[in-house]
């Protein structure tokens, strides 16, 4: 039996989460899924979509504002096995942007049309809405993840999912898909988690757009930049621009002020791109006399050679964010770089006060705290807690499919697999737990290299 034969047995054995249901409605500008149960007042998320995705367009200077072709409000039902047979139905005639996206009913597809962005033609957005950000993470196996955005999805870059049915509107989509939760984690997430998740996911699909356009290719941006644009539009839009704000740079990013003093531009880890992007974006919006659509007509030229830029802008970035460095800032990126975050919410089942500790840490030392209780005493786990590590069990499951994971390490991962199996099967409630936690830590480097990040 080769690994991948063996991996799907494991999946389809392992983990047995029932099927939630999931149900489209038509947008003006896509669909959206809601996975679950439909909100009481779904009109108030839709109209809340359209808001953001209007604003983040013409913040983006993309305007006239993309229009829907067709009637969007009831997009053509094709009966049909498969996307390949509703598109032979469809016929010739359907135009190259439009998308094919799953219909109410099984068996069905919404034959979606572009939407017009002034001559061009652009493919509509997914939206894949889940009611809380815990079924969001099981379901994509993302732990530390508050949402996503993909703008042009690959089976192979989402591999066994847990929820193959959610998984397909990602993995088999034709077009861009954001993922979001309603509700975020209390209490780390406002009030507001949606509106501010949509505007930064919002951002990636404007960023999309205007690559095309550019005729450059979103997956092969850089990360620090993506990420950097998005929370800038998000922060200009929810609260003001940046570079409005009477405080000084090394207030606004104190994040960045404390990475500056460690590392530079082209060496950012993955849970520290979001607040050292934000920092560059808005140094380069000053730097460009505050107009954030000259840097995007300069970010070509730029993005030619990369590397070459960021060494160009280097020396002035960090002078821009010299001063005093804040102490709570080198904390939190302490936990930043530690990806606490992502632990916690992985071993939470287990550990009932972790959020306590998590929210407890003032000082560097605490993070030691931390991690001096997840990798301690286990205490006995409920039943509820067990199945809930079991949904876990996908993090190592992944780690073992990843290409990019050294072989010795994925081989290891499907021993401790195989090992989870055999005490789940024995009754081993205690064994689990600590093998579990073994495995995690013991993989740790792996999971880390596998980008793991504070939401
Ligand atoms: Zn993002």
């Amino acid at each position: 039996m080769r690994p991948m034969a063996l991996l799907c047995v494991l999946l389809v054995g392992l983990v047995g989460i029932a099927a939630p249901t999931i149900t489209p409605t038509p947008w003006r500008y896509g669909v959206i899924y809601w996975v679950g149960e439909v909100p009481e007042n779904p009109e108030a998320y839709l109209n809340m979509a359209t808001n953001w995705a209007e604003r983040v367009f013409v913040f983006w200077n993309l305007t006239p504002l993309p229009r829907p072709t067709g009637d969007w409000r009831s997009p053509r039902e094709v009966p049909a096995a498969s996307r390949e047979e509703a598109r032979e139905i469809l016929g010739p005639d359907f135009p190259l942007a439009g998308v094919i996206v799953p219909g109410p009913e099984e068996g069905s597809f919404w034959a979606l049309s572009p939407l017009l962005l002034g001559e061009r033609e652009i493919r509509p957005l997914t939206m894949v809405v889940f009611a809380g950000v815990n079924a969001l993470q099981e379901a994509f196996c993302r732990f530390g993840t508050a949402g996503f955005f993909v703008p042009s999805p690959t089976p192979e870059s989402f591999p066994g999912f847990p929820d193959r049915q959610v998984a397909a509107l990602v993995t088999e989509s034709e077009g861009p898909v954001v993922v979001v939760p309603l509700e975020g984690r209390p209490p780390f997430a406002p009030n507001d988690d949606f509106l501010m998740l949509l505007a930064h996911e919002m951002a990636h699909w404007a960023t999309l757009v205007w690559a095309e356009e550019h005729g450059l290719s979103m997956d092969e941006m850089p990360r620090l930049l993506t990420e950097g644009l998005a929370d800038y539009t998000l922060y200009s839009l929810h609260s003001r621009p940046l570079h409005r704000l009477p405080a000084k740079p090394v207030e606004i990013h104190s994040v960045s002020a404390a990475w500056a003093r460690r590392g530079g531009l082209a060496d950012v880890p993955g849970s520290l791109v979001y607040s050292v992007g934000l920092s560059l974006v808005d140094f380069l919006v000053r730097k460009e006399h505050t107009h954030f659509v000259r840097v995007l007509n300069k970010l070509p030229e730029w993005l030619e050679d990369w590397p070459s830029s960021l060494a160009q802008w280097e020396v002035e970035w960090r002078d821009w964010l010299g001063g005093e460095v804040d102490p709570g800032a080198v904390v939190h990126q302490r936990i930043l770089l530690d990806g606490v975050f992502a632990w916690a919410q992985l071993v939470e089942p287990l550990f009932p006060d972790v959020w306590v500790l998590v929210r407890g840490i003032e000082q560097e030392e605490d993070v030691g705290v931390f991690w001096d209780y997840i990798f301690g005493p286990i205490p006995t786990p409920s039943e509820a807690a067990l199945e809930e590590m079991r949904k876990r069990e996908c993090v190592l499951q992944l780690m073992a499919q990843d290409d990019e994971v050294p072989p010795e390490i994925r081989g290891r991962a499907m021993g401790y697999l195989e090992r989870l199996r055999g005490l789940w099967d024995a009754g081993d409630g205690d064994g689990y737990a600590a093998t579990f936690i073994e495995a995690l830590r013991s993989l740790g480097a792996a999971f880390r290299m596998m980008g793991a990040e504070a939401p």
